[in-house]
């Protein structure tokens, strides 16, 4: 059976010239991209896709089983997707949030999930100082602000879920105390975690490369697999310049999954955007306090975000995330009115640095389920093909439990992570074309006027309660 029927077209051809310029972040890092696949090979793990989620899965299967021989193909280089150019918040957090997820999937699970995300960001923290990876990971902790009162329950109600689940490490801040720690008169109350972690995305994931080479993984980046065939006797993925053969492979390609038709079913492609400032003088940090230089995240269902980076800029992102019917398409990695929206509520939220200029602007794919969870498991009755996608823009935290838990099902191992909501559960499959950009069109109208009227009495109180169960 070829799980790919035709000749796959990634949408990623423009890559090999372009990846250095997809982000800010890969302007830090000194790359070199290893050599294409060339001629036929065999392996006994084949994953496609090399950003977090291919190489944490690739690490833990040589750490389960030493002896396996697991070959990484990706279309561009490791991490393109998202890996590579996200905001860089490594969070716990999944769903819309803490007390949405733990609605969604009661409380038992969405205790167990944030333990094992939790536990799992530690490990990557701790895998990057034993290999001399630096990716500026700074334990920093996380703001959820309210920035309209609408939002002020959702946020209280983070806190109030946190305490009812017992999890650690959160704490309530009123207007007073949220605006003593960073100055802005948008910030109305906030839930902090200390939990998260900032840090430099494209440092991570290429480091995590360089951790898979050197663990005996084999890495092939510019090879776009072009078809999957599963038959009797394994898994076949053709590259414009090469075949692996393996007996088992990991699809771990995110938003580019559409080619997939199976998994099309569950998948839907988002744009995100990013604007970046230039370095602020000391002067300029002192308008807005920030000492701790922690992250903040809004509680809109379109949310803003926004953290400093280690050499002093702001990094500002979220807000509007246009739908993209089909592949996603690198054409909208550059979104000028986007932009210019985010600049106007940065503006917005810290008038007193209406002289910092932005310098870096960009925007990348995002995979969203319907649930807003990502979810793990057989792709094929034959168990030969595993996926592990649908982040809904928050896979840096847990694409090391849904690669492990990709391992694990690959291994043939019951682990406590194959018991997992993201492993049990698919979400729910979304209407075909054209009825899906209609669905989707319309929903995300809804919710993008219920983040607008946030401050709208009545008819922001509908809005926002249809929100919440829009799903
Ligand atoms: C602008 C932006 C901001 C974000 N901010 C955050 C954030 O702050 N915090 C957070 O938790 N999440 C954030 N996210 C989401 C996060 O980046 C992703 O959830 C995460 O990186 C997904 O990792 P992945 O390995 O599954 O996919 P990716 O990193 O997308 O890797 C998939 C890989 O598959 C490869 N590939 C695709 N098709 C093929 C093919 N046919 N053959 C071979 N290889 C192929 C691609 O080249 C790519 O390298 C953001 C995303 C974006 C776009």
């Amino acid at each position: 059976m070829a799980i790919y029927p035709r000749p796959v077209r990634t949408g990623l051809e423009s890559a090999r010239d372009d990846w250095k310029s997809r982000s800010y972040w890969a302007t830090t890092v000194d790359y070199t991209p290893t050599d294409p696949l060339q001629g036929d090979r065999s392996a006994d793990v084949v994953i496609i896709g090399g950003g977090f989620t291919g190489q944490h899965a690739a690490q833990a299967l040589r750490e389960e089983d030493p002896g396996l021989d697991v070959v990484i193909v990706d279309a561009a280089v490791c991490g393109y997707g998202g890996s590579s150019r996200n905001g860089g918040f490594m969070m716990t957090m999944v769903d819309r949030g803490l007390a949405d997820f733990a609605r969604d999937v009661g409380d038992m699970d969405a205790r167990d999930a944030w333990h094992a995300i939790a536990a799992e960001m530690d490990e990557i923290e701790k895998l990057c100082i034993a290999e001399g990876v630096d990716a500026d990971i700074r334990r920093t902790g996380i703001y959820t602000v309210s920035n309209g009162p609408e939002q002020d329950e959702r946020v209280a109600e983070e806190y109030e879920t946190a305490q009812r689940l017992g999890l650690p490490g959160f704490r309530y801040l009123d207007r007073e105390e949220i605006t003593s720690h960073i100055q802005s008169n948008w910030f109305r109350c906030a839930t902090f975690e200390d939990t998260c972690r900032l840090l430099n995305p494209a440092k991570l994931v290429w480091g995590l490369r360089d951790i898979s080479l050197r663990r005996g993984v084999a890495v092939h980046e510019m090879s776009p697999v072009r078809e999957l065939i599963v038959d009797g006797g394994g898994v076949s993925v053709v590259t414009d310049g090469g075949r692996v053969r393996a007996d088992r492979a990991l699809v771990a390609t995110n938003a580019f999954c559409s080619a997939l038709p199976d998994l099309r079913r569950y998948l839907m492609t988002f744009y995100a955007y990013i604007i970046l400032t230039r370095p602020l003088t000391d002067e300029q940090w002192s308008r807005v306090g920030w000492h701790d230089r922690a992250g903040v995240e809004d509680r809109r269902v379109f949310h803003h975000y926004v953290r400093p980076t280690v050499d002093g800029r702001i990094l500002w992102g979220g807000r509007d995330a246009p739908f993209v019917p089909g592949e996603p398409d690198p054409a909208y990695d550059r979104n000028y009115p986007d932009f210019g929206r985010l600049e106007e509520t940065f503006r917005h939220a810290f008038p007193q640095l209406d002289d910092v200029e932005f310098e870096y602007r960009w925007g990348g794919p995002v995979a969203a389920t319907a649930s807003f969870l990502p979810f793990v498991g057989w792709w094929d009755d034959a168990r030969r093909v595993v996926h592990a996608v649908g982040y809904t823009g928050h896979g840096v935290g847990p694409s090391r439990l849904i690669g492990r838990t990709a391992a694990d099902l690959l291994l043939g191992r019951d682990t406590a992570r194959t018991h997992l909501v993201f492993a049990r559960k698919r979400p729910q499959w979304l209407p075909r074309e054209p009825f899906r950009q209609w669905v989707v069109n319309a929903s995300s109208n809804l919710l993008q006027r219920a983040d607008d009227h946030s401050n709208a009495g009545p008819m922001g109180r509908v809005l926002d309660v249809a929100s919440k169960y829009l799903k």
